[in-house]
């Protein structure tokens, strides 16, 4: 593949529940290149989460320090935790002409389409809110407090698909996967033919 001066910024978003993480991981599996941005987080590991790998988990007080010191391309309150993407990461692997994949909130995406106009922003839909409740609950990782929080936000969330470029409806995980990956793949093919 010709290497291109400056990498996509590719923002993966959509409510919790929506499958994009599964989409992510297909996503990366079977796309060569693509460089994943591993965000900061506060709230604690789930089982077999790995600090550097699923997320950076730090403290209140560690991600205040970074919000303040300018290090996040975008950070977001999620579910009462929060959120944010280390800017020097995503600038360090687009500038060395990698693509880079973020998988992050809405609110995030639409920093993000302030921060970076070419960001390419791509919202996985639920078939419906049924289905995210019951794929919520099946996943077993939320209290039933956090999964109500879940549930009402998505409902918001649902409203801003039109903010995107790109929607995907995740109604099989097989079939939106083939979308996502045939998405980056032409944005990537149409940047090669113009560099
Ligand atoms: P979870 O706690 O289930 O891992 O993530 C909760 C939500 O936060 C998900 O929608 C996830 O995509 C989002 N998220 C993860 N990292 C970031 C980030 O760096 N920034 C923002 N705005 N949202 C994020």
């Amino acid at each position: 593949m010709a290497r291109r001066n400056r990498g996509i910024l590719f923002v993966i978003s959509g409510p919790s529940g929506a499958g994009k993480g599964t989409l992510r991981k297909i996503l990366f599996d079977r796309v060569p290149g693509l460089a994943y941005s591993v965000s900061c987080t506060t709230r604690h590991p789930r089982e077999g989460e790995r600090d550097g790998i699923d997320y950076w988990f730090v403290t209140e007080e560690a991600f205040n320090r970074a919000r303040d010191r300018g290090e996040f391309l975008e950070w977001a309150l999620v579910h009462d935790h929060h959120y944010g993407t280390r800017a020097e990461d995503v600038r360090r692997e687009l500038e060395r002409g990698r693509d880079v994949v973020l998988e992050i909130d809405v609110q995030g995406a639409l920093s993000i389409r302030d921060a970076c106009p070419d960001a390419v922003l791509i919202f996985i839909a639920p078939p419906s809110v049924d289905e995210l409740s019951d794929r919520l609950r099946e996943r077993g990782t939320e209290t039933p407090e956090d999964l109500s929080l879940r549930l009402r936000n998505a409902m918001t969330e649902m409203e801003m698909a039109s903010k995107y470029d790109h929607v995907i409806l995740n109604d099989n995980v097989e079939r939106a996967a083939e979308e996502l990956i045939a998405l980056v793949e032409s944005y990537r093919n149409s940047k090669e033919v113009q560099s």
